[in-house]
């Protein structure tokens, strides 16, 4: 379990990144979902010990993390988000070099452990080929190779689907479902599909704070039988959204289909629809006052 207490952060320039943060975080996979700018690579950023907060706590089951930051470093795997490597390089010497860095030995124990995870993120047909000639997916499947050096107990992956195709995204999916069987997996992403697909367990986060967190299926039932639909004009949508009840407005086949929060249909043009975890994050972020792309 990682347990997160009230963690604070204010950078030299004022802005308020992360405002009394509190999460526990259990094993498997956990969503955490916010708008650019909420605060997400930031909380990251603390608990791969990477930058300091101003207060609180980070546990990690009994590494407390702020105080003993290596002994976190040791069980952890980082995908960051702007994830560089070095040109000309092969996955196979790659990850070879990150292992030794990562103390993973003796060599003969190093040389499997690099092996297994060329063929566990599907790279090891192509371990000999020049990383800098990677398609996108296969550069975080890399990504997710270096994080799973020396076996971590908590992996962070910072925003790694943005850019992958639907087949590369579906292929990533399966290799994060499959390691958050066994650790903590904490995957940071304003896309909602990543963490509907994925998370038994998430948060909304923005303008740094926790906004919401819980079971998502648990969190769709509090939208359940409250929301509406049709086909409406801009003058309509404008409207819903000054009373605060449009969730969403969005185009489909040339049409504009309003999503409507309310307790009884708005008027008889209306047709109940089933929630998605996409309307219950706009619906988080319309209660808190927080514009989708905040940054
Ligand atoms: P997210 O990952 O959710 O997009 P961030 O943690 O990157 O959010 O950013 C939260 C806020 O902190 C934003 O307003 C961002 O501009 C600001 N911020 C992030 N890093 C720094 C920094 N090093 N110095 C100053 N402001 C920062």
């Amino acid at each position: 379990m990682l347990s997160i207490t009230h963690l604070n952060k204010t950078y030299s320039n004022g802005v308020k990144a992360l405002v009394d943060v509190s999460l526990d975080i259990p094993t498997g996979m956990f969503g955490l979902l916010g708008p650019n700018g909420a605060g997400k690579s930031s909380l990251m950023r603390t608990i791969a010990t990477l930058q300091p907060p101003d207060s609180g706590s980070v546990i990690c089951d009994d590494i407390d993390v702020l105080k003993t930051p290596d002994r976190l470093r040791e069980q952890l795997g980082y995908l960051p988000q702007d994830f560089g490597t070095y040109p000309r390089i092969t996955p196979l010497e790659l990850l070879d070099h990150l292992a030794v860095l990562k103390g993973v030995g003796p060599a003969n124990h190093r040389r499997a452990a690099v092996e297994q995870l060329l063929v566990q993120t599907n790279l090891w047909e192509v371990r000999k080929r020049r990383i800098d000639s990677f398609s996108g997916g296969m550069r975080q499947r890399f990504g997710i190779a270096q994080a799973l050096l020396g076996n971590p107990r908590l992996i962070i992956v910072d925003e790694p689907t943005a850019g992958l195709d639907p087949t590369e995204r579906r292929r990533f999916h399966n290799l994060l479902a499959h390691i958050g069987e066994q650790v903590i997996v904490i995957l940071s992403t304003h896309i909602v599909d990543d963490v509907a697909d994925l998370c038994p367990r998430m948060a909304i986060m923005g303008a740094g704070r926790v906004l919401l967190t819980g079971d998502p299926t648990q969190l769709l039932a509090t939208l359940q039988g409250r929301l509406w639909t049709r086909v409406g004009d801009e003058k309509e949508q404008t409207s819903f959204s000054s009373t605060g009840s449009l969730i969403s407005s969005r185009l489909a086949a040339g049409r504009r289909w309003l999503r409507v929060r309310a307790d009884a249909s708005p008027d008889a043009g209306f047709a109940a629809v089933d929630a998605t975890l996409e309307d219950v994050y706009f619906a988080t972020l319309i209660d808190n006052n927080i514009a989708e792309s905040a940054s």
